[in-house]
């Protein structure tokens, strides 16, 4: 079978894996899937390709008799926003997210704005292989715009309410899609918004689309240089956010997390975060304040939402700045996220900075070795006999918990690598934690290679 989908959907080069004739396929094996009638948002970030993908992917639905909307530039969120609020039957946005600029990918979601799980994808996929269905000339489906992004912004300014005092932020859309919206959403809400890189352009020319501390080096400046009370910092589509205290300094996404639940949450009776096995324990602490437990699923973002649709739960996210609100959207939204922590921080008389000193201080270490994929299940297993009499978490890999700290050993997703990634109170013991993984990681490695020759 095709194999098409990754984590987060299909991703490529622009032009040369995704293709207008890739997309035309998969718009017509959509369709197939919906059974060929009904409607399908499609949404876009500001990639050179992205009118190009659009053009394709509605040609294919059309043809597979189903109609489309057309919601334009949006930021992820009210792509997912869109689909379940029209509704619609499924949405698509085009985007790489957080990938470099040459990149773009499709990803789907379904009539309730969550993103395919594996089991449609797989129908997709399968869809696509054989060929999806033409119809007739007299149920081929049309298209039209549709302005889905002041519905969006009403519906928020609804859902949450105006600052209690009026902060100074500043706003670096990175010239992604969250430039059309997001810098508009504070200001309704009570902020003195200056905003940076807001203006769309797909070839992320200030600078690249994923916001990682050595590059929001402008936001932190003019953050300090203006006398901000804080910076936001958005991917290329906007579901995600990562926050810069008053002094320039990055809050890290699980502790963007952490202060986001700590406001979204207070109000709620037990509260359920779901999160994943490699997410800090921060988020452990401070759900226990808040009374409430925290279920924890294996890595991705769909499989937050497969234990949310199980079990329920009042929170999701992991720990790269993405957060999930259920009760309004079954996507992460870095809007709701940054207006979350804004609202915390006009509440109180602290700023930014001490507020994330009132989370609890952890050491982290993350490591990796090159693993090729073929000789991961045999790695994981070697590793699974060392640790069989520590009992450890096999959600995803292996997770070694202990009083004071913990380590997880995991094979990479997406990289030919195994992942080790330790976390402890104090310096020492994460050096300790990590040394123990790694050494474990690299003498069954060894072992498979010497096995595997
Ligand atoms: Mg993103």
């Amino acid at each position: 079978m095709v194999d098409l989908f990754g984590t987060f959907g299909i991703r490529g080069v622009a032009n040369e894996d995704i293709t207008p004739d890739l997309a035309v396929r998969l718009g017509k094996a959509l369709a197939t899937h919906l059974d060929n009638e009904g409607k399908v948002g499609i949404g876009y970030d500001p990639r050179t390709s992205n009118k190009m993908l659009e053009n394709a992917l509605a040609s294919g639905i059309n043809s597979g008799g189903c109609d489309v909307l057309r919601f334009g530039m949006v930021p992820t969120p009210v792509l997912s926003f869109g689909t379940k609020h029209l509704p619609c039957d499924a949405g698509v946005m085009i985007t790489a997210s957080h990938n470099p600029p040459k990149y773009n990918g499709l990803k789907f979601w379904d009539s309730k704005g969550a993103g395919f799980v594996r089991e449609k994808e797989d129908d997709i996929e399968r869809i696509v292989e054989v060929g999806g269905k033409s119809v007739s000339w007299d149920r081929i489906g049309n298209s039209r715009k549709v302005e889905i992004l002041s519905d969006y912004r009403e519906m928020l300014n609804e859902k949450v309410s105006q600052f209690e005092k009026e902060l100074k932020v500043v706003v670096d859309c990175a010239n992604g899609a969250g430039g059309v919206i997001s810098p508009h959403i504070l200001t309704d809400l009570g902020c003195n918004v200056v905003s940076m890189n807001a203006q769309p352009d797909g070839r992320f020319p200030a600078r690249l689309p994923e916001p990682t501390e050595d590059r929001i080096g402008e936001l932190r400046k003019t953050v300090t240089s203006i006398d901000a009370d804080l910076g936001i910092a958005h991917d290329g589509d906007a579901d995600r956010t990562i926050i810069v205290d008053e002094n320039g300094e990055v809050l890290s996404g699980d502790r963007v997390f952490a202060l986001a639940a700590r406001n979204y949450l207070k109000k709620k009776n037990n509260p359920k975060i779901i999160t994943t096995v490699a997410t800090s324990s921060i988020l452990d602490e401070v759900v226990e304040e808040l009374g409430g437990e925290v279920a924890r699923t294996k890595v991705g973002e769909p499989e937050l939402i497969r234990e949310y649709r199980k079990n329920g739960g009042d929170l999701a996210g992991e720990e790269n700045g993405g957060v999930i609100f259920p009760d309004w959207l079954l996507c992460r939204d870095g809007m709701m996220t940054a207006v979350q922590i804004i609202d915390l921080a006009a509440k109180t008389e602290k700023n930014v900075s001490e507020l994330d000193e009132t989370l609890p201080k952890y050491h982290q270490l993350k490591k990796n070795v090159k693993c090729p994929d073929h000789l991961k299940q045999a790695v994981l297993e070697d590793l699974s006999k060392k640790f069989e009499d520590e009992n450890p978490d096999t959600t995803e890999g292996l997770r070694l918990a202990y009083e004071d700290g913990w380590f997880i050993l995991r094979p990479s997703g997406t990289e030919p690598k195994f992942r080790c990634f330790a976390e402890a109170k104090t310096e020492e013991r994460v050096e300790e934690l990590s040394k123990k993984g790694m050494e474990a990681l690299r003498e069954s490695l060894d072992f498979v290679k010497k096995e595997k020759e």
